[in-house]
């Protein structure tokens, strides 16, 4: 197995040529941002900034929960279309080159895609995702075995000249965001991680990153609601199937009961996976007219077939998402048990 990530020096060129063009810069990235989708957004517009001075702002689709803001640095700038949406189309229309990170095409910003997609500038994806929509970009970084979209471009940005291959030279608030992407999508180090992922945390670490201040402000840092929440589900409401499917089902009476805020179950999914017969795991969560849905499987079990199947999804092979609708993929939300029952015995067995 290579031990480093390997990017083209072609590649390389044509990005030094386009960020050298490039004063006002939009960097977006997925839906519902966890904290690679913010970790790789904050360190490039971080390193365009303070190392490029260019006029690089983080331009989102919604804003994120409280539980993953820690992964932002303070004072980068980020703008959320469900809180400014006029300020967001301003940056996008006066902006000479956009750059995607974490998503695999421009249809995974939801509100901000017919913008981003019509913007006049040139267009990069940096992504770990699978099935590129490559047609929509002029310069395209895709790996989809790394860790996350922040530890590609972590080495897309080592191999850019100034940087020279020495993380010290990143900006330091570039460096902790890049570290917090790729921990809060590794799950700590519990998955998807390489060679390449833990040389770049040896290299993040040498560069000074403060990985226990990083941890604390990440893992130590919630409300006693999403632990009593959580062990709620666990208790009454998750069920395992014959088959080997566990799942949950976050109805709005139950995340109102416990005041449950955006992105209080982030983790949940993955509990159930520590129970051997488990195969794999669903949690759904109430939304207007549809559940949002989580899945994580264990090597054999493809959790991204599922979500593609059967909840108008995808993601990676052993952690993916999607949603599930009312009245198009079932009568009401009453009737989603028996759907995720039927799923089992289809997907499982
Ligand atoms: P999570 O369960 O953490 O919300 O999502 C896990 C992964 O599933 C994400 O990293 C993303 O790749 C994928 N994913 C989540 N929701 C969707 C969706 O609605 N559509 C697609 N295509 N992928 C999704
Ligand atoms: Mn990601």
């Amino acid at each position: 197995m290579n031990r480093t990530v390997h990017i083209h020096p072609d590649e390389i060129r044509r990005l030094e040529a386009m960020l050298e063009e490039s004063g006002t810069v939009t960097v977006s990235a997925h839906t519902h941002p966890d904290g690679d989708a913010l970790g790789s957004a904050a360190a490039l517009v971080s390193y365009l900034r303070d190392s490029r001075g260019a006029d690089a702002v983080a331009v989102l689709p919604d804003s994120p929960s409280a539980t993953v803001l820690p992964v932002i640095p303070e004072g980068t700038p980020f703008l959320f279309y469900d809180r400014e949406p006029e300020a967001c189309l301003r940056h996008i229309g006066k902006s000479s080159l956009v750059v995607l990170l974490d998503a695999n095409g421009f249809g995974r910003t939801e509100a901000l895609a017919t913008a981003l997609r019509g913007a006049a500038a040139p267009k990069i994806l940096v992504d770990h995702h699978l099935d590129p929509v490559r047609e929509e970009f002029d310069l395209v970084f895709s790996t989809p075995s790394i860790s996350s979209a922040s530890e590609l471009l972590y080495y897309v940005l080592l191999a850019l000249p100034d940087i020279g291959g020495d993380p010290c030279r990143l900006p330091a608030a570039a460096a902790r965001a890049l570290m917090a992407g790729m921990t809060t999508d590794t799950n700590n180090f519990a998955n998807s991680v390489f060679p390449s992922t833990l040389e770049m945390a040896s290299g993040l670490l040498g560069a000074g990153v403060d990985r226990d201040a990083l941890l604390a402000d990440l893992y130590h840092n919630y409300r006693e609601n999403r632990v009593r929440l959580m062990g709620y589900l666990q208790y009454e409401n998750l069920r395992i199937t014959p088959e080997g499917l566990a799942y949950m089902i976050a109805t709005r009476d139950i995340l109102r009961r416990f005041d449950a805020e955006e992105g209080e179950t982030e983790g949940l999914v993955n509990v159930p996976l520590s129970v051997g017969r488990v195969k794999m795991s669903i949690l759904l969560k109430e939304d207007d007219g549809h559940f949002r849905v989580s899945i994580r499987s264990k090597k054999g079990t493809s959790a991204q077939q599922c979500a593609i199947r059967w909840f108008n999804g995808g993601g990676h092979e052993n952690a993916a998402g999607g949603k599930l609708f009312w009245p198009k993929d079932i009568p009401s939300p009453e009737d989603a048990a028996a759907y995720l029952e039927n799923v089992s015995v289809q997907c499982l067995s």
